[in-house]
C-alpha cells in the first residue's frame, strides 16, 4: 500500500462489508463508498479532467465531500477544498491561485459560486439542481466505474490552503505517500482500531478533519460527518452511533465541557479526542479532562506537515505534584511521531535549547503551489521544514511550543512570548479567555497587550489582572495594557485572529500586523 488509491481499494477488499461512511442518517459500507467515488472518477474524466488537474470543492462537511476526494486520490486529480467561511475576495484569490478544471459545490454555494470573477467551465452543483451547473448525482448515475489509472507516492493529492493565520493562506501541496505516511503515523501512535468510528466535525477543508478520517481510514474503521460543528449535534452522534475518537479544536473542548447537555448523553463509547491545532491552557485541559476523562491525546502538527507531534494519555502527569517536571508535560505538544525527526535551532541555524522548530519526514509538503520562493524559504537546504513555531525540548524529550516566531514581542530588547504572558493570565479564575499581542510603544519598541474575556461572574479590573501576572512572571513581560472583550476574533478553525487584533494598533503596511 504505497498511495491512497491503493488504500481506498484495500479497504474495499479488506472490510467491503463493514460501514464506511454516515452523514446525516445516510450510510456506506467500504465497498459502497469506492464504487461511488470509481463513478465520480470515471464521470469527472469523461468531462476531460486529467491526472493532475484541480478540481475545487466548495462545501460544507457531506459525503460527497469525501467521495471528491477518493475521486481525485484515484483519478490523480488535485483536489482543492475551499473554505466557505472566506469572503468573496479571498475565495477569488484561492480559486485564481489553484485553477482548477472543474468545481464541485453545494447548492447553499450557488451564488459564492455565481460572484467568482473566473469560473472554470465544469460546474457540478451537489444538492438541489443549479442552473448552469451538472447535478452531482446525474453525473455519477451515468458513469460506469472502468479501471483507476495508475497512482504513485509522489502524486500530488491535495492542496489544502493554510489557515492565514500570519498572512495570506499558502497552498500546501500534499502527495499521497506523503498523506499516507502521516495516516499511518497517526494511526500507529494513538492506537487505533478497524472498529474505531472517528467523529469528524471539524471542517474537511482543514487539514486536521481529512488526516483524522485517513488515520481511520488506514485501520478499516468508519467515519461519522457532521455538517459543521454544533455541540448538541455532536453528542447526539456519539450517543447514537457510538463513536469512539473525534477531532477537535481546543475551543470546541471548551464549548462541549461547558455545555449543560453533555450530561444527558451516553457518551461512554468516546476512547479517544483527539485535538490540537492551537494552543490549550493547562487548566482547560484539566476541566477537559474531568469532564471526559484522560482520553486526550494532543496533536501538534501543520498544513505543511501534518503528523509533528503528538501526546499521549497522561493519567500519571494528572497525579503528578504540581510543579514536578512530569506535571508540566501537559503543556507541552508531547513527543515527535514515529518516523518524524525534530530539531530546535537558532536564527542562525545551529542546534540550540529554544529556537524555531524544524520537521522532517516523508510526511511533509512537496511545496507551496505554484509558489518557488516561499517553497524554498519553507526548506532548509538540508530538506527540513521550518515551521515558524519557536520551541524547546525538555529532558525528557518532549516538545514545549513557546510561541509563533511572528508573534514574539520584542520589548526593550527582551523578547516576550504571548503564550507565556496568556498562560499566566489564564491562571487567574476570573479570566475566561485571553490573547496577547506586541503593540507600538515609543520607548519599549513595543509593549505587551492583553485582549481579555471575563468570567460571567469576575470582578477584575486591569491592575489587579497585572498584579496576578507579574507575580507569575518577569516584570518586563506583564502587560501594560489590558482591554476587556466579550469575545476574541477567531479565524474559521476557531484559532484566535491576533492579525485582527494588531490591525487596530499598527499600519496596514506595517510589518506587524502579520
Ligand atoms: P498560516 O500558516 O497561514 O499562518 P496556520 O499556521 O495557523 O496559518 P495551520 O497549518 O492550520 O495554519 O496551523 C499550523 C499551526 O498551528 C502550527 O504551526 C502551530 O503554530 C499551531 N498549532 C498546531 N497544533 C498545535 C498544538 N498542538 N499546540 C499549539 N499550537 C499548535
Ligand atoms: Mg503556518
Amino acid at each position: 500500500m504505497r498511495t491512497l488509491a491503493d488504500l481506498l481499494r484495500r479497504n474495499a477488499a479488506l472490510h467491503a462489508r463493514r460501514p464506511a461512511l454516515m452523514n446525516e442518517g445516510r450510510n456506506w459500507t467500504h465497498a459502497e463508498h469506492l464504487a461511488r467515488m470509481r463513478r465520480l472518477r470515471a464521470a469527472l474524466a469523461a468531462k476531460g479532467v486529467r491526472p493532475g488537474d484541480r478540481v475545487g470543492v466548495l462545501s460544507q462537511n457531506r459525503a460527497e465531500m469525501l467521495e471528491a476526494y477518493g475521486a481525485a486520490e484515484l483519478g490523480g486529480f488535485i483536489l482543492v477544498p475551499l473554505n466557505w467561511r472566506l469572503a468573496a475576495p479571498e475565495l477569488a484569490a484561492i480559486v485564481a491561485d489553484a485553477g482548477p478544471a472543474a468545481l464541485l459545490f453545494e447548492d447553499g454555494y450557488a451564488a459564492a459560486v455565481a460572484a467568482l470573477p473566473a469560473r472554470p467551465s465544469l460546474l457540478v452543483s451537489i444538492g438541489a439542481v443549479q442552473p448552469g451547473a451538472v447535478d452531482y448525482e446525474a453525473l455519477l448515475a451515468g458513469a460506469e466505474e472502468g479501471e483507476d489509472p495508475a497512482s504513485a507516492p509522489e502524486d500530488p493529492a491535495f492542496i489544502i490552503y493554510t489557515s492565514g493565520t500570519t498572512g495570506t493562506p499558502k497552498g500546501a501541496v500534499l502527495a499521497q505517500g506523503a498523506m499516507l505516511h502521516s495516516a499511518r503515523a497517526i494511526a500507529c501512535e494513538a492506537g487505533l482500531r478497524p472498529t474505531d468510528r472517528v467523529l469528524v466535525t471539524m471542517p474537511l477543508f482543514h487539514v486536521g478533519a481529512k488526516i483524522e478520517w485517513l488515520s481511520v481510514q488506514y485501520m478499516g474503521g468508519s467515519c461519522v460527518l457532521l455538517p459543521r460543528f454544533d455541540p448538541e449535534a455532536v453528542f447526539r452522534a456519539i450517543e447514537e452511533e457510538r463513536a469512539t475518537a473525534a477531532h477537535l479544536a481546543p475551543v470546541m473542548v471548551k464549548t462541549l465541557v461547558e455545555h449543560p447537555a453533555r450530561e444527558h448523553h451516553d457518551l461512554s463509547s468516546l476512547k479517544r479526542i483527539h485535538y490540537g491545532s492551537a494552543p490549550v491552557p493547562v487548566r482547560e485541559l484539566r476541566r477537559a479532562v474531568a469532564a471526559f476523562g484522560p482520553i486526550f491525546h494532543q496533536l501538534y502538527g501543520m498544513t505543511e506537515h501534518v503528523a509533528s507531534s503528538i501526546l499521549l494519555p497522561f493519567q500519571q502527569e494528572l497525579d503528578a505534584p504540581e510543579g514536578s517536571g512530569e506535571a508540566a508535560r501537559l503543556a507541552s505538544a508531547g513527543q515527535p511521531y514515529h518516523g518524524t525527526e525534530l530539531r530546535i535551532v537558532d536564527d542562525a541555524g545551529d542546534d540550540a535549547e529554544e529556537g524555531e522548530v524544524l520537521l522532517r519526514s516523508p510526511g511533509a509538503m512537496s511545496g507551496y503551489w505554484r509558489n518557488p520562493a516561499q517553497t524554498e524559504a519553507a526548506f532548509t537546504p538540508g530538506g527540513w521544514l521550518r515551521t515558524g513555531d519557536i520551541g524547546r525540548i525538555d529532558a525528557d524529550g518532549y516538545l514545549h511550543l513557546l510561541d509563533r516566531k511572528k508573534d514574539v514581542i520584542v520589548s526593550g530588547g527582551e523578547n516576550v512570548h504571548s503564550r507565556e504572558v496568556e498562560e499566566a493570565c489564564l491562571s487567574h479564575a476570573g479570566v475566561a479567555e485571553c490573547a496577547v499581542i506586541g503593540v507600538p510603544d515609543e520607548r519599549w519598541g513595543e509593549a505587551v497587550m492583553a485582549y481579555v474575556v471575563l468570567c460571567p461572574t469576575a470582578a477584575l479590573d486591569a491592575a489587579g489582572l497585572i498584579e496576578h501576572v507579574r507575580a507569575r512572571i518577569a516584570s518586563y513581560k506583564k502587560p501594560r495594557h489590558v482591554e476587556f472583550v466579550p469575545h476574541l476574533p477567531r479565524l474559521p478553525h476557531g484559532k484566535v485572529d491576533k492579525k485582527a487584533l494588531r490591525r487596530a494598533h499598527w499600519p496596514e503596511t506595517g510589518k506587524r500586523i502579520i
